[in-house]
């Protein structure tokens, strides 16, 4: 997602566009990583050091809301978050380095398809994400 585009997106949600919001925005955007509310926070506090916890949590909800974020889940229930494109996906996400891919919509309409009928069931949208090792995470523990 180019980081120009944070803004208009933004105010496409028909929020208020502050600057903290955009900050919060930008920031996720530039991990490309999953990172926790308190991950992101911390690392926004290093050169915005007024900024204050509840307002990035905030923001972070609401570009889930505006779906230019998505939340996963971590050990301990905590919440990770990564910029993301609007449009539907499903995600493969790493968690030994917390990187997110896209998985190939190919291969996930087959199985939607194989549940509505399965099931005698109109799938509308799924929520699908998947939890493992990604290549070079799995080349660095052999
Ligand atoms: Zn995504
Ligand atoms: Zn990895």
């Amino acid at each position: 997602m180019p980081a120009a585009s944070i803004p208009s997106r933004l105010a496409a949600g028909g929020r208020r566009r502050t600057q903290q919001r955009v900050l919060v925005a930008e920031a996720l955007a530039s991990a490309r990583r999953a990172l926790s509310a308190q991950e992101l926070y911390e690392r926004i506090r290093s050169t915005h050091p007024t900024i204050g916890r509840a307002t990035v949590y905030r923001a972070l909800e609401q570009q889930v809301e505006d779906g230019m974020a998505s939340r996963f889940e971590r050990e301990g229930h905590v919440s990770a978050y990564i910029a993301c494109d609007a449009e539907h996906h499903h995600h493969l996400v790493c968690t030994s380095c917390q990187r997110v891919f896209d998985v190939a919509e190919d291969v996930v309409a087959p199985m939607l398809a194989a549940v509505g009928r399965r099931h005698d069931f109109q799938v509308d949208h799924a929520a699908l994400d998947f939890y493992g090792l990604c290549e070079s995470c799995r080349r660095r523990r052999r």
